[in-house]
């Protein structure tokens, strides 16, 4: 089986990368498990800040590299808080504080003004100077609610309304917006790649 560190130590997106990797023989192993520490993610893109994460636990552990960068852009807001969707309340910033600031900035935005979107950045790369890296990107399209609804999932769930199934983000099951989600659209595309780069 062929090794692959993941640029992440979260639980969550091993199991899930895991998932689709592991039927095509690639095994993919947190970063946490060689104690890289995380990378400085100062690009001014999910591409960069990717390919930086990517880059630094390939350069750490000399193996190939999975990196993923994702966030969440609101048209009204100039496609903000973007690459900075985890710190869009600044410091201290938990979920709540960022969707409560979120809420706030959108107060007088009316309803038809209120899409946004969730993306998804996936990268490859097969050692630290690997010059042609895999990257693929996914994308879920919503809306921004007026106050938060269900408590499923995680960051700007509650006030992502999905208009396909009727509910927002938070009152899906994991199962079903594995199937649906940025990530997952990434993700697939990436494997797609990977897979047919190692046959
Ligand atoms: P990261 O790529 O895991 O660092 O995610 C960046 C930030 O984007 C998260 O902390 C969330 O605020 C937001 N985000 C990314 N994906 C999702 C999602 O599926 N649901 C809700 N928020 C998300």
């Amino acid at each position: 089986m062929s090794k692959i560190v993941l640029a992440s130590g979260n639980a969550g997106k091993v199991l899930e990368i895991n998932e689709l990797l592991s039927d095509h023989g690639i095994d993919v192993i947190p970063q946490t498990e060689f104690d890289v520490p995380e990378a400085v993610e100062d690009g001014l893109t999910f591409v960069e800040n990717a390919l930086k994460k990517a880059r630094h636990a390939a350069k750490l552990t000399g193996l190939p590299a999975i990196a993923d960068d994702s966030g969440i852009e609101v048209d009204a807001l100039d496609k903000r808080p973007g690459i900075y969707s985890a710190r869009y309340s600044g410091e201290g910033a938990t979920d709540t504080k960022n969707y409560e600031k979120m809420l706030a900035e959108l107060k007088d935005v009316s309803e038809e003004k209120r899409s946004a979107r969730y993306w998804c950045v996936m990268v490859y790369l097969e050692s630290e100077n690997d010059p042609t890296p895999i990257i693929t990107q996914g994308s879920l399209e919503g809306r921004i609610l007026t106050a938060p609804k269900g408590d499923g999932g995680f960051g700007y769930d509650p006030i992502f309304w999905l208009p396909e199934q009727q509910c927002t983000a938070a009152e899906l099951s994991m199962e079903e917006k594995n199937k649906i989600s940025h990530r997952a659209i990434a993700l697939n595309a990436l494997a797609r790649k990977l897979t047919s780069k190692m046959i």
